[in-house]
């Protein structure tokens, strides 16, 4: 089952992706990588999921990255004495308080006291998806007076976004915790940090997760934005989570702001996810728009690593239909040469180990016509994301003895993992490599292919060989130097 592209995509289960049938069907169509999100289900209902995304993984024989992502700080207001809320109107005046009595057209609780802490006259409160805009006029320790700048229906437990202050809020609440380690002990590949808002959010995340996952940022704050180099170098990987950065901040900053996260994250060898509403009327209609078919060409012409799908796949009516939508639009940009040009364009590496200089060597031979694929061994899959950096005209393909290596990589562009059993002579493992390149269909007995391996086997960060060589095994063992 081999993928046609080399973007990946990532599909969110939920209520409409539940069962076997459905979440198998899902990977054969295209997803590469499953997301779990704990705002959403139980526990019970989490380990079900795993459970079922492991057995797909056994039965078809592979790897697929699990991704769980944690919901983060997220703020919301308290309950109202009336379950329909209040409608603000413009101009009004309504204060936001610790007490918790129920709210009323005046006032209402927002259970945060680190909150007002940090609130200064002039900040801006966002409730409900940013419906709703307040602006602080004065404020202390327990309550915030605001005037409504834009005015709607607030409701119980309705999300509050504070943009324009950095909040003393911990990276991690008490039920973040929980659910870290109950992934974790699950066996997850990602685990993805909601509201991450600096560096030390990402460090203390990993402090806890000991190993037992790679670390993505979900940048989704205008403080991350700020803070995103330090923050992309504590990170395994980022989310350009476009959903609630557009709430924090004027939609029409998030291209840009999308394309500059995109080359950086690219250029620290390191994947990266567009995410929320590429698909979204798929929620509900078997046809998407002509936009969000723009905007999903978009993110892979810009290079991203993957795309995502949130509700279509989670809670929407056609989740394998999205998902073949991603596919088609991916197979067509990939292969229109513009892509390459803007690809090629758009890389941008500084050449600072040997490393760097193998990989790049690996992309301009895999240029030649004759070579199919450029095979990496990796153990901890450094070497195919400096591969992937690239963004290679060939598959790439990863051999590492570690299923957890293998599971990772199903985010990064191109790469299609294979575990070898451990090779300790290069021979042999070019003989590996070459049959890994032909029985998964990307090259015939009379092509080549690109082999780049760490000598001595076995130990991480070696990169130093590199081989152009037959996939016929008998020239292989003619050919062979040693
Ligand atoms: P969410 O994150 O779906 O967990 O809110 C993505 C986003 O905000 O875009
Ligand atoms: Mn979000």
């Amino acid at each position: 089952m081999r993928r046609m592209r080399n973007v990946k995509i990532v599909a969110t289960l939920g209520p409409a992706s539940n069962d076997y049938e459905m979440i198998r069907a899902l990977f054969e169509a295209g997803a590469d990588v499953f997301r779990l999100n704990m705002s959403h289900g139980d526990h019970e209902e989490i380990r079900a999921r795993h459970e079922i995304i492991r057995k797909i993984e056994k039965d078809t024989g592979r790897p697929i990255a699990i991704l769980a992502d944690l919901q983060g700080p997220k703020l919301r207001c308290g309950v109202f004495a009336s379950d329909e809320g209040e409608d603000l109107e413009e101009g009004a005046k309504f204060r936001l308080d610790l007490d918790e009595t129920e709210g009323d057209s005046t006032r209402v609780q927002l259970p945060h006291p680190e909150i007002f802490q940090a609130l200064e006259p002039g900040a801006r409160l966002l409730v409900n998806d940013g419906k709703i805009r307040l602006k602080v006029d004065e404020c202390g320790s327990d309550f915030a007076d605001c005037t409504v700048m834009a005015g709607g229906r607030i409701s119980n437990r309705k999300g509050v976004n504070v943009p324009d202050v950095v909040l003393p809020l911990a990276a991690l609440s008490a039920k973040d915790k929980r659910d870290l380690e109950f992934v974790c002990e699950l066996g997850v590949d990602w685990i993805a940090l909601s509201f991450v808002q600096r560096a030390a959010d990402v460090e203390e995340a990993r402090g806890l997760i000991m190993g037992r996952a790679a670390v993505l940022s979900k940048i989704e704050k205008p403080a991350a934005v700020t803070a995103f180099e330090d923050i992309l170098r504590a990170s395994d990987g980022i989310m350009v989570a476009r959903g609630d950065l557009g709430v924090e901040l004027p939609v029409q900053n998030v291209p840009p702001i999308q394309k500059r996260l995109t080359r950086l994250t690219r250029a620290a060898a390191k994947p990266v996810i567009v995410a929320t509403q590429m698909l979204e009327s798929m929620i509900e209609s078997p046809m998407p728009t002509r936009a969000e078919v723009s905007d999903v060409a978009t993110a892979i012409y810009e290079g991203a690593d993957a795309i995502m799908l949130s509700a279509e796949s989670a809670a929407g009516q056609y989740p394998l239909e999205a998902v073949k939508t991603m596919d088609n639009v991916a197979q067509e940009v990939e292969g229109d040469p513009t892509y390459r040009d803007i690809i090629n364009a758009s890389r941008n590496v500084q050449r600072r180990t040997i490393a760097d200089g193998i990989v790049a060597a690996a992309r301009e031979i895999a240029e030649s016509s004759d070579v199919k694929a450029i095979c990496c061994f990796t153990q901890s899959g450094t070497t195919a994301e400096l591969t992937a950096r690239e963004r290679p005209q060939v598959p790439i393909i990863g051999l590492t003895p570690l299923i957890g290596t293998a599971r990772r990589l199903c985010l990064s562009w191109g790469v299609t993992c294979y575990i070898a059993g451990s090779v300790n002579r290069f021979k042999m493992a070019v003989v590996g490599a070459a049959r890994a390149a032909r029985t998964g269909g990307f090259a015939g007995p009379e092509d080549f292919i690109v082999v780049t391996a760490g000598v001595p086997f076995n130990v991480t960060g070696t990169t130093n060989i590199l081989r152009v060589a037959p996939c016929d095994e008998r020239l292989i063992f003619n050919t062979d130097p040693e």
